[in-house]
C-alpha cells in the first residue's frame, strides 16, 4: 500500500469511530432545532394569553423575574402535568422553593414526560427523600469574612444575592435559597471589598450567588467597580445561569457595564442541548462580541445528561455559541437531589468518548468536589499507564498503547 492508500484506509477507520454517534445525533432534541423552536414559540403564546403579557414583556427581563411561576394551580395550567405530578410539586413546594421563569417554562417539551428542562424545573417527589447534607462542602466553615468563600490561595467567592432567574431542581447550593429573594446587604459586600483589599494574595475574584446577574445594573456596576479597582485583583469572573434560564437579562444596558470592567469572564451553566436556544444565542454573542469570555460548567445529571452523546452534542453545540466547555462537575450529596446523583462511572465513560472523538476544545474537565472543601480534583480516565525515566508508557483514546520517549525538562539558559 502506498502512503496515500494508508491515509484513505485510516480515514474510513477514523469515520467508523464516530459512527455510532452519527447515527443518533440528529435525533437528539437540540434548541436550534427547527421543530423545538416552534414548539416552544407556540408555548410562548401560550403562557403570554394567559399572564396577559405581550411580545415586548416577553423580551423584558423584569417582566420575566415578576411573573415566574411559583404556584401550582398557574403550573397546572401552562403544564401537562398529571395529578399525581401536580401534587408531588405541591409537596416538595411546603419544604423546597420552586419558581420558573415563563421563558425557561417555555422550553418544556409537554410531551416528553422525562423531559429535560421539565426535571430540572419542576420538583419530583423525590425531593423529599432525606439523604444528603445541606451543606456537604462545608462551606459555612469558610466564609472569613463578609460574604466570601475562601477555599484556595489567591481566589475567593463574593456571594451576593440568593436570587435566581428559576430554582433549578439539581441545585447545588439550595440551602441558600431559602424561602425568598435576598441579596447581601451593601455593608455585608463593603466589608468583603475590603478583606480582598488587605489580602493582596487574592487575584481572582468570583462573584456569585444564587445568580450574580440578578442583581441591578447599578448594584453591579458598582461592585464591578470597587473590585476593578483593587489593584492586587487580577481579574473578576461571574457566575449566572441566566444564558439559560432568562436570556433577556442580557440587555445592552448590562453589556456596556460589564465591558468597563476586563479582564471580565462570565461562567454559566448549560446542563442540555435543549437549552442552546435562539435566545440563549443572541444573549451569548452580545456578551462575547463585548469581549467577555464565556465558560460553562455543566453539572452532571442522572436522566439530563449522564449521556455520552448527550454530552458530547451539548459540548460541540456549546462551542458553536462560542462557549468554552470548562468543567463537568460531578453531583454532590445535597439533601433532596438524591436522584440526580450519578455513579463516578458515568462521568469517566462521558469523558472517554471525548478524548479524541471530538476536538480538544469541545473537551472539558471532569471535577469531583473533595469532601468539606478540600477542593476541585480532577478525574481524568488514565491514559497513562506507566512512567520510567526515559519512556512513558500511554494509552491512547482508541485504546492502543503506545512507548514515548521522555525528556528531562532542561533549563532555558542551557540553550542560551
Ligand atoms: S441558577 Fe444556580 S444557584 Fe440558582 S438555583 Fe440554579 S443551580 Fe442553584
Amino acid at each position: 500500500m502506498n502512503k496515500k492508500q494508508i491515509a484513505q484506509e485510516r480515514a474510513v477507520q477514523l469515520k467508523e469511530r464516530i459512527q455510532d454517534y452519527l447515527d443518533v445525533k440528529d435525533t437528539m432534541p437540540k434548541g436550534m432545532d427547527p421543530a423545538q423552536q416552534e414548539k416552544a414559540e407556540e408555548k410562548k403564546r401560550k403562557i403570554l394569553d394567559h399572564l396577559q403579557g405581550t411580545e415586548s414583556d416577553w423580551n423584558d427581563y423584569k417582566w420575566q423575574l415578576k411573573n415566574r411561576i411559583s404556584d401550582v394551580e398557574t403550573l397546572r395550567q401552562l403544564t401537562a402535568l398529571d395529578d399525581a405530578e401536580i401534587e408531588a410539586v405541591r409537596k416538595v413546594g411546603e419544604k423546597f422553593r420552586w419558581s420558573v421563569s415563563p421563558y425557561y417554562l417555555s422550553l418544556i417539551d409537554d410531551d416528553n414526560r422525562l423531559d429535560p428542562i421539565k426535571l430540572q424545573s419542576i420538583p419530583l417527589l423525590a425531593e423529599l427523600n432525606e439523604d444528603g447534607l445541606a451543606d456537604p462542602m462545608a462551606e459555612e466553615y469558610t466564609n472569613p469574612a463578609g460574604s466570601i468563600t475562601r477555599r484556595y490561595p489567591d481566589r475567593v467567592i463574593i456571594n451576593v444575592t440568593n436570587q435566581c432567574a428559576m430554582y433549578c431542581r439539581h441545585c447545588q447550593r439550595r440551602r441558600n435559597i431559602g424561602s425568598s429573594d435576598r441579596h447581601t446587604a451593601r455593608k455585608q459586600l463593603q466589608e468583603s471589598i475590603e478583606y480582598i483589599r488587605s489580602n493582596p494574595e487574592i487575584r481572582d475574584v468570583l462573584i456569585t450567588g444564587g445568580d450574580a446577574l440578578l442583581l441591578s445594573d447599578a448594584a453591579l456596576d458598582w461592585l464591578l467597580g470597587e473590585l476593578h479597582a483593587i489593584e492586587s485583583v487580577e481579574f473578576i469572573r461571574l457566575g449566572s445561569r441566566v444564558l439559560a434560564t432568562m436570556p433577556q437579562r442580557i440587555t445592552d444596558n448590562l453589556v456596556r457595564i460589564l465591558k468597563k470592567y476586563p479582564p471580565l469572564y462570565v461562567n454559566t451553566q448549560f446542563n442540555h442541548p435543549k437549552e442552546l436556544t435562539r435566545e440563549a444565542k443572541e444573549a451569548c454573542d452580545k456578551l462575547v462580541d463585548a469581549g467577555i469570555p464565556l465558560g460553562n460548567q455543566a453539572v452532571l445529571l442522572n436522566g439530563i445528561n449522564n449521556d455520552k452523546y448527550v454530552m458530547r452534542l451539548l459540548n460541540q453545540e456549546l462551542l458553536k455559541f462560542r462557549v468554552r466547555p470548562y468543567y463537568i462537575f460531578h453531583a454532590k450529596q445535597v439533601i433532596g437531589t438524591l436522584h440526580f446523583r450519578t455513579s463516578i462511572d458515568d462521568g469517566i465513560e462521558i469523558m472517554e468518548y471525548l478524548r479524541g472523538y471530538t476536538s480538544g476544545m469541545a473537551i472539558p474537565t471532569y471535577i469531583i468536589n473533595a469532601p468539606k472543601g478540600h477542593g476541585k480534583t480532577p478525574v481524568m480516565p488514565e491514559y497513562v499507564v506507566s512512567r520510567g525515566r526515559d519512556h512513558v508508557k500511554i494509552r491512547t483514546w482508541e485504546g492502543r498503547v503506545f512507548d514515548v520517549r521522555n525528556f528531562p525538562t532542561r533549563n532555558i539558559r542551557d540553550f542560551l
